[in-house]
């Protein structure tokens, strides 16, 4: 017989969500069924009595886009699953950041699966960096395609085709980073800023 030990509940002398022993009581096996039974908390040792619903996954329509095309599929989500603008998931293999919340007519920041009536994603396993190449007086815009987690620095050097370039600057959400060795990640840029370096070709 399997036992399951452990299981995690809010204990009120703990204040927040622990590790509960279950001390009478089993997680049925049937996926409709919840628990119910008698569990000590293993920080502080007390004991309660514990029901607990088991939560069955909701369908969420949902629209991912991929570059100019998009698709409609519906996402598997447990209903009290939080959810927000910004965030990244993974799901069916791929990258996807959440662009928008749609809630019964209303876009929301965040919200529960449950609550959720529309759910835009975008694929996000590679994104556009935008880049300024700056080459004496004038200055051209092109952008790069890299991995959200892929990190840039200011003295970076960088083959864009056929020119040599060096990292300046890099404009995050935030901020302009101006240090040397300060990586950032692709996913938190807004613009690299760059420099041509001139080489000499043997
Ligand atoms: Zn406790």
């Amino acid at each position: 017989m399997a036992e399951t030990s452990v299981i995690y509940l809010f204990c009120e002398i703990c204040g927040e969500e622990t590790p509960h022993r279950i001390l009478r009581g089993s997680i049925s096996s049937d996926e409709n069924a919840g628990f119910d039974g008698t569990v000590q908390c293993v920080p502080c040792g007390s004991v309660h009595s514990a029901h607990l619903d088991m939560e069955k996954p909701v369908k969420v329509p949902a629209i991912i886009s991929e570059g100019s095309s998009s698709t409609k599929t519906s996402m598997e989500l447990y209903p009290h699953e939080l959810l927000r603008v910004g965030e990244e998931m993974m799901w069916d293999g791929h990258n996807l950041r959440i662009t928008s919340i749609e809630s019964g007519g209303r876009r929301l920041d965040r919200a529960r699966a449950e609550e959720v009536s529309c759910l835009w994603l975008k694929n996000y396993d590679t994104i556009d960096v935008k880049i300024s190449v700056v080459e004496g007086a004038n200055t051209r815009s092109q952008k790069l395609t890299a991995a959200p987690d892929e990190e840039f620095a200011v003295g970076d050097l960088m083959d864009l085709g056929r020119t040599k370039v060096v990292v300046t600057k890099i404009k995050t959400e935030r901020r302009m980073v101006y240090r040397e060795g300060s990586p950032v990640e692709a996913r938190r840029i807004k613009r690299i800023y760059t420099k041509r370096v001139n080489e000499r070709v043997h």
